[in-house]
Parts: structure tokens; sequence; C-alpha cells
């Protein structure tokens, strides 16, 4: 069964990250979706400020509550 719930970052940059956080590097010419599902990996939306993070772990971007 196909994963639906990402059809919403089509054209989104994505990063590709472990179970730890940690950027994984796509292969030049795969799928981030696709190789980060093949590896068990998790492919989450960049931010656009900060490519090195996901956007939803940016606390530049997005602050935590205090
Ligand atoms: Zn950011």
């Amino acid at each position: 069964m196909a994963h639906q719930d990402r059809s919403g970052a089509a054209g989104m940059p994505l990063i590709v990250v472990d179970r730890n956080g940690v950027e994984i590097p796509v292969p030049a010419g795969d799928d981030p979706s696709a190789f980060a599902e093949q590896h068990g990996h998790q492919a989450l939306i960049r931010c656009l400020n900060h490519p090195t993070v996901p956007a939803v772990d940016c606390t530049t971007c997005v602050p935590l509550e205090d």
C-alpha cells in the first residue's frame, strides 16, 4: 500500500533523516521519498531557510513555546 500522506509535499525540497534525525544523503537521481521508505528513514520537508534541518525540527524558524 502506498503512503499517500506525503502527496501535499510534491515539489517541496525534502531532507531524508534516520531515526536519530541525522541527514542521510540521497543518491543522485533517487526520489527522496522512495529512498527513505526503502531504507527505513524519514523524508521530511526541508527548512527553506536552514537546508540542513527538517522544517518541523527547525527551532530557529519555529521557536519552542516557553
Ligand atoms: Zn529554519
